[in-house]
């Protein structure tokens, strides 16, 4: 009889087993695939040394994730994203620094200006842990993204930037996914430029030898004989005196209370005995996983550093929506990773993988305009679509109507099953931050039933370690009016004028 049993060894599933092992308790952490880390996924080999396919980024405010990481002595170490970087909008290229492509048309400018300041503003009156809560609530989860966007900006330029913005953070296209649920993550991570940023922003630092590391040093941690590896669970009972957890091989595990730690969208593979309440049953049906290739191109040198550019592109027509340099930081194995996703992603995963690294390679050249992008050394991906165990990825979606409606049997337990994972976050919610707190919440969910504490309980849900830098983006001058606001200036002015003209003409 375990004191805890919980399903997936993700790094929240970890990060609840750890808090609980700290306790003293007798945890079981049952894993469906060969490895830890689900979400999470680091390739070695001599070709190219290791290489995140997964989760790969953190940056400032992750406290959790990079407080977790010093604990268990992973570094980080920068990404390169001090020089150029490119935005390819509608075919048209251009290079910048910082968050926010060159706009030369005033109007332009001002519209992006106040779409950057009027969803941030929006997003920060959302309350993290419950957004369907939020006065307005109702209105803005009837909507999609792309509506708010349609409702709020002017310029083309910046309905392209910002439905750009939703497809690389959400993975899907911004007609898919609820307005609220766009703004709940913009909160939970603290601002659009905290999420979109290289310096001081979420894609700031990687860790050394991967992401993964950080799952199989608390697997370590935990004990390997506490986490069994290919067993997915198949069957959850709940019984008068605690819970028993069948794996897809049959053997049965008895706990007092089970933790699952599995995607939401996963949990329509496990059985539930008795069935999961309503709510719950139909949440877990709302929640579809993103649509993203992660792929990763390796060349003989970092070429493109040496002309000026960091390796960071954007662009919406194009294949790969989003890059950035992943050379390793002693500057070896030169490569670009790039995020084919949304509907780009539903396409192209009908390609081979061949057929894919060529497109990746072309569209390289063509934006960086550097045909020896066309010369891969090497190529590898990841159609994480396909993978059995995420669905997709990064994370799951909310569509419209999703959070206000079920948002309630998101983090609720169901008797003695307590429910983890980074969608269930309330802060960067999605990401592997969000993943630590979520784990860490059931984990103390659990302790207070069973009627204990953790020792540092105080300390634990509290960020750890102080961020390394603060955004550095000049963007975003609060002064600027909005095009409305200038128009309606501008309105008032010339009727002051008219009015100026007649009277002194009677
Ligand atoms: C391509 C990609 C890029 C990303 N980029 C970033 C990034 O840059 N920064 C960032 O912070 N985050 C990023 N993420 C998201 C991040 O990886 C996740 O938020 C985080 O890893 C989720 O952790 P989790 O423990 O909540 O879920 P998971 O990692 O999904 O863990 C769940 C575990 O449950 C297991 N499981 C599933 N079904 C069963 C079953 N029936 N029985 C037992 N076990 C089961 C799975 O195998 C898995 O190991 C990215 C993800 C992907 C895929």
């Amino acid at each position: 009889m375990y004191d805890v049993i919980i399903l997936g060894a993700g790094i929240s599933g970890l990060a609840a087993a750890r808090l609980l092992h700290q306790t003293g308790l007798n945890v079981l952490v049952l894993e469906a695939r060969d490895r830890v880390g689900g979400r999470t996924h680091t390739l070695h080999d001599p070709r190219f040394g290791y290489t995140d396919v997964g989760g790969a980024y953190v940056g400032p405010t992750q406290n959790r994730i990079l407080g977790l990481a010093e604990e268990l002595g992973v570094e980080t170490y920068r990404v390169d994203g001090f020089l150029y970087s490119l935005a390819d909008i509608q075919g048209s290229v251009r290079r910048f620094s910082g968050l926010v492509p060159p706009i030369y048309n005033p109007i332009g400018l001002l519209d992006m200006n106040n779409a950057i300041r009027t969803l941030d503003k929006m997003a920060d009156e959302i309350p993290p842990e419950a957004p369907w809560k939020h006065s307005n609530a109702e209105q803005l989860d009837s909507m999609t993204a792309k509506e708010l966007i349609e409702r709020m900006v002017w310029a083309e330029s910046t309905r392209r930037l910002l439905n750009l913005f939703v497809t690389t953070v959400f993975c899907v296209e911004a007609h898919e996914i609820s307005a609220l649920s766009v703004l709940w993550v913009i909160k939970c991570g603290h601002g659009i430029e905290r999420i979109g940023n290289i310096a001081g922003g979420a894609q700031e630092r990687k860790f050394i030898g991967g992401a993964q590391t950080i799952s199989e040093r608390l697997a370590d941690l935990i004990g390997s004989d506490r986490v069994r590896l290919r067993s997915p669970v198949v069957t959850v009972e709940e019984e008068a005196d605690g819970v028993s957890v069948t794996s897809e091989g049959g053997e049965t595990f008895k706990g007092q209370f089970a933790i699952s730690a599995v995607p939401h969208a996963i949990l329509q593979k496990i059985h539930f005995h008795p069935p999961l309440p309503a709510l719950k049953s139909q949440l877990i049906q709302r929640m579809p996983m993103g649509s993203v290739i992660k792929t990763v191109t390796f060349y003989q040198s970092a070429f493109w550093k040496e002309r000026g550019f960091s390796g960071c592109s954007m662009s919406d027509t194009g294949t790969v929506d989003y890059s950035i340099d992943d050379t390793k930081p002693d500057g070896s194995h030169p490569a670009i990773m790039g995020f084919i996703q949304a509907d780009k992603a539903r396409t192209m995963c009908l390609d081979t993988p061949e057929q894919r690294m060529e497109s990746v390679c072309k569209h390289y050249a063509q934006i960086f305009k550097m045909k020896e992008f066309l010369d891969p050394k090497d190529y590898i991906e990841k159609n994480w679509m396909e993978d059995t165990y995420s669905g997709g990825c990064y994370a799951s979606t909310f569509g419209p109507g999703v959070l206000t409606s079920f948002g309630e049997a998101l983090r609720q337990p169901v008797g003695r099953i307590h429910f983890a994972g980074t969608e269930l976050a309330s802060e960067w919610a999605g990401y592997m931050d969000g993943a630590v707190q979520a784990g860490e919440r059931a984990a103390h969910e659990v302790l207070h039933r069973l009627g204990n504490t953790h020792p540092n309980e105080q300390e634990l849900p509290s960020p750890t370690v102080a961020p390394s830098t603060s955004s550095d983006s000049p963007w975003l001058p609060g002064v600027l009016p909005s095009v409305d606001a200038l128009l309606g200036f501008g309105g008032i002015a010339l009727a002051a004028g008219l009015a100026w003209f007649f009277q002194s003409k009677l």
